[in-house]
């Protein structure tokens, strides 16, 4: 018999899952599947010194950095604010807030001369996928409607600050960021709408009403020109775009995209996030109660650049998961079109999910080779048969997980099951067509 480590068999098919195909209801944060952003131009030279655009993302340095070419004011971050977040939710797809790469050729752009539109495009039931605007402090501000054109304001999907997690556990706004006003003072735009136009809070820098506004949340004044207020009810931040943006399948194009680290979850109905607090230097610790338990989320950022999660409900259920990213995408050039077989551990890490004696094996199983047809959706489909060992005293279940990388790069990770009592022969169907190309298996344990 082969013995295999979790994340030892690969397999070879016609795997294809689309984006699209997840379930996830708020849809709107797909950045992750979009097309690559366009490349950050190179050749025009800069400017010497920092456009006035840059004024209010430099009272957030070091955390967000800009430069700048002729045309583009580049923004980078890691998407991470410097306030606590995600406490008071109240509907909660159970993402977290991880740190993102919105840097290099994936930074936030803005035009440095922006361009009257001929026809202002409103944001009313249309850019509901990625953002519209990007704060001062480098967090992305998304419509404030979600993909089922719900404010996500009135339903409790935001914290107290107006932000949330994507499905790539990408915090944003959907709501104005006003507390950045506390920093920025009112002389200073909170934000950039994404067709380069300013957004500056409640009132006008010298502190009185703003007078006028057009539909889009906007106005023109002599010394500012066209600029945008934020507003405590909707639109919130900007009713549409006065300059030109593309508009590319439902979202500003081109935009960053977050990058996730495991596949999207479903909400968790009745949870309310009652707490959110950094451990150490990358870790963080969620708290939340639903149905009368509590449960926690405690995640960090291993040395090696795995993510740990510990998930805990109640006192009955503890389970971790070690997550590496794998949504290194290939060339951009397309020169490598084969999609990317996972990449060994480095020397030293642990199996996933193991202490190092739990051990997922199967008889007809090769490590690393195809998996035989009669086992995949192409044949008939049948269930390998896996048995386990060394797990252990008081476990209680098990949960069987397929990893995949998809045609693009991604990796992602599908439950087969959990909670098996069986762990002798799986009745379970891990070569689904959905499931087969790159991709792993990998056991955890519920204790
Ligand atoms: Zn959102
Ligand atoms: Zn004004």
């Amino acid at each position: 018999m082969k013995i295999l480590t979790p994340v030892a068999i690969t397999l070879f098919g016609c795997f294809q899952l689309h984006a699209h195909d997840l379930s996830d209801p708020d849809g709107q944060h797909p950045h992750a599947h979009d097309k690559p952003a366009q490349p950050t131009p190179v050749s025009a030279p800069a400017p010497k010194s920092a456009p006035p655009q840059a004024a209010p993302f430099a009272m957030f340095a070091p955390a967000v950095k800009t430069r700048w070419d002729e045309k583009f004011l580049f923004i980078e971050s890691n998407g991470l604010p410097a306030h606590n977040m995600m406490v008071g939710i109240t509907a909660w797809q159970q993402q977290v807030p991880l740190p993102q790469n919105y840097t290099g050729a994936n930074a936030w752009q803005l035009p440095l001369v922006p361009v009257p539109a001929r026809e202002p495009a409103t944001i009313r039931d249309r850019f509901l996928r990625g953002a519209i605007a990007i704060a001062a402090n480098g967090i992305p501000i998304f419509n404030p409607q979600n993909n089922r054109g719900e404010i996500s304001l009135d339903i409790g999907e935001l914290d107290q600050w107006g932000g949330h997690c994507g499905r790539a556990d990408d915090y944003h706004y959907h709501a104005a960021p006003l507390h950045l006003g506390k920093v920025l003072g009112p002389k200073l735009p909170i934000a950039y709408a994404l067709d380069g136009y300013p957004v500056y809070g409640l009132t006008e820098p010298d502190g009185s009403q703003p007078k006028g506004l057009d539909t889009l949340n906007g106005h023109t004044t002599p010394a500012l020109g066209y600029h945008y207020h934020a507003s405590e009810k909707y639109p919130f931040v900007i009713g549409g775009f006065h300059g030109q943006v593309t508009e590319r399948e439902g979202q500003v194009d081109p935009q960053p995209r977050a990058t996730p680290v495991r596949e999207s979850l479903q909400a968790l109905k009745g949870a309310r996030i009652t707490g959110f607090e950094k451990q150490g230097t990358a870790g963080y610790n969620l708290t939340y109660t639903v149905g009368g338990e509590t449960g926690a989320v405690a995640y960090s950022i291993l040395p090696n650049e795995n993510y740990q999660f510990d998930f805990t409900q109640g006192k009955k259920s503890k389970t971790t998961e070690t997550y590496t990213p794998g949504g290194k995408r290939p060339p951009r050039d397309g020169a490598n079109t084969r999609p990317k077989v996972r990449e060994e551990p480095a020397a030293g890490d642990q199996p996933r999910s193991s202490n190092g004696t739990f051990l997922l094996t199967s008889p007809v199983v090769e490590d690393k080779a195809e998996l035989p047809k009669k086992f995949t959706g192409d044949g008939a489909g049948i269930s390998p048969p896996l048995a386990w060992k060394g797990a252990p005293a008081g476990t209680r279940g098990y949960a069987l997980i397929m990893d995949h990388m998809d045609p693009k790069g991604e990796m992602k990770w599908r439950w087969e099951d959990r909670q098996l009592d069986q762990p002798r022969h799986l009745p379970v169907k891990p070569c689904h067509a959905h499931y087969r190309r790159n991709s792993a298996l990998r056991a955890s344990r519920t204790v």
